[in-house]
Parts: structure tokens; C-alpha cells; sequence
């Protein structure tokens, strides 16, 4: 019963990075005014509003004017229950359970933000720091966060130097910060290897047209396939160095 409830605080946690993402890089605020259609203006009733079941109901179109409404949001509210769902079968107690969910939905979130308007908003980067500071102990958790800001600040200054232009942005250093708190030193650099892994195919194919890639999303799901199968990289890295 418990994983139900857990999953359904998932979906109403995608709608409301729904409206985070939707407002926050706009800088309008995420309460006022209530959830409205974006071409007829009506607001939205409550039954108008239901994660997943709504969008499915109406067929994904506004219920007033029949303004087709973005696939985006369903699918924000699905993954967001997915990583719910897989958060509490991997934690070891409903707790710790909850931040690293609400840690990864946030992550989710700058990822999409970053996606589609090359931004990361501090509204959110700082408290998903802030909430990691208690995904394991505080004290090891905070340590390997500064550990991990003060590697990626020299590592930034030093290409800066190299390339002789800006590397990396003042965000990647925070979500670095965010990765050392998660999981730990070792697995942290595990996950941002994993990271520019998957972003080089990525790369190399948008990289040579002069669009500038994103590298937030590929952080996060460094991050969470790491966080995911901790055990098992930690058994590889031992195979390799031990
Ligand atoms: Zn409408």
C-alpha cells in the first residue's frame, strides 16, 4: 500500500514541476495565478487537473477551447511517478526514500529547464543542494559536495585557461556539488565519467553544427543509473583497481 501512495505523491509531484517549468524561467510565480489554459485563459477545474488521467480523458486537448495540450506534461508527470516508484524500491527506509526522490525530481526538472531554454534557475539548483546535503550522512554528504565543488572549480579554471574561453557553467559546478553529496567520491566521479560518456554521441552528432549542448540531463542520468547500480559499479571499480 505503502509504494501506492508513494507513487501517487510522484504524480502530483510532476504537475507541479509541470508548472515549474513552465514558469520559473520565466520568472513568474509558481502559485498565482491557478492553472489556466495557455490560449483561452480558463481556469482550470481541480478534475481538469488530475495528473496523467486528465490529459487522457480529454484526449489531450483543453477542455474550453480544445487547444491541443503538449504530450509534454503527461510524460513529465509519468517519469517523474517512475522515479517515485524506483527511489522506494532501492532506499532503505520511506525517509531517505522521499529526498532522494524529490532530489531527483528536481534534477529532472533542470534538465528539461536546460533542454529547452539553456538555463538552470537557482530557484531550484540551490534547494536540490541544499536536499542533498542529507541523501547519506550529513557530514560525509556535505564534505564530498565541497569536495566535488572545489575539484570542478580548478578543473573550470584550469580548461578555461587551456581553451582559453569560459568552460563549464557556475550550475554544472552546484550539480557537481549535488553528485558528491549523493553518492560519495568514488561513485561521484563513476557518474560524471558515465555522464560525458553518454553525452559524447550526443556531441557528436548536434556538437559540429554549433549547438550548444546542454550537459545537465546528461549529469542527472549519470548520477541516477550510478546511484541506481551503486553496488555492482563499486564491484567493477574494485575488479579494475583492486
Ligand atoms: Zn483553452
Amino acid at each position: 500500500m505503502e509504494i501506492i501512495l508513494f507513487v501517487l505523491i510522484g504524480l502530483a509531484v510532476g504537475s507541479f514541476l509541470n508548472v515549474a517549468i513552465l514558469r520559473i524561467p520565466k520568472n513568474q510565480s509558481i502559485s498565482f495565478p491557478a492553472s489556466h489554459c495557455p490560449k483561452c485563459k480558463t481556469t482550470l477545474k481541480f478534475y481538469h487537473n488530475i495528473p496523467l488521467i486528465s490529459w487522457v480523458v480529454l484526449g489531450g486537448k483543453c477542455a474550453y477551447c480544445k487547444e491541443k495540450i503538449s504530450i509534454q506534461y503527461p510524460l513529465i508527470e509519468f517519469f517523474t511517478a517512475v522515479i517515485f516508484f524506483i527511489t522506494y524500491t532501492k532506499s532503505e527506509n520511506i525517509l531517505q526514500a522521499l529526498i532522494l526522490a524529490i532530489l531527483f525530481s528536481a534534477l529532472f526538472a533542470l534538465s528539461i529547464i536546460d533542454l529547452k531554454y539553456k538555463a538552470v534557475p537557482d530557484l531550484i539548483s540551490f534547494p536540490a543542494l541544499f536536499i542533498s546535503f542529507f541523501a547519506r550522512d550529513f557530514l560525509s554528504s556535505f564534505t564530498d559536495a565541497l569536495l566535488f565543488a572545489g575539484g570542478f572549480t580548478l578543473l573550470r579554471m584550469i580548461v578555461s585557461w587551456v581553451i582559453k574561453k569560459e568552460a563549464m557553467g557556475e550550475a554544472d559546478i552546484i550539480i557537481a556539488a549535488i553528485i558528491g553529496a549523493t553518492v560519495g567520491v568514488n561513485l561521484g566521479l563513476s557518474a560524471i565519467y558515465l555522464s560525458a560518456l553518454i553525452a559524447l554521441p550526443a556531441f557528436l552528432i548536434v556538437g559540429k553544427k554549433g549547438f550548444h549542448l546542454p550537459f545537465i540531463p546528461f549529469l542527472t542520468l549519470g548520477l541516477f543509473i550510478t546511484w541506481l547500480f551503486d553496488k555492482q559499479i563499486l564491484m567493477l571499480l574494485d575488479k579494475i583497481y583492486g
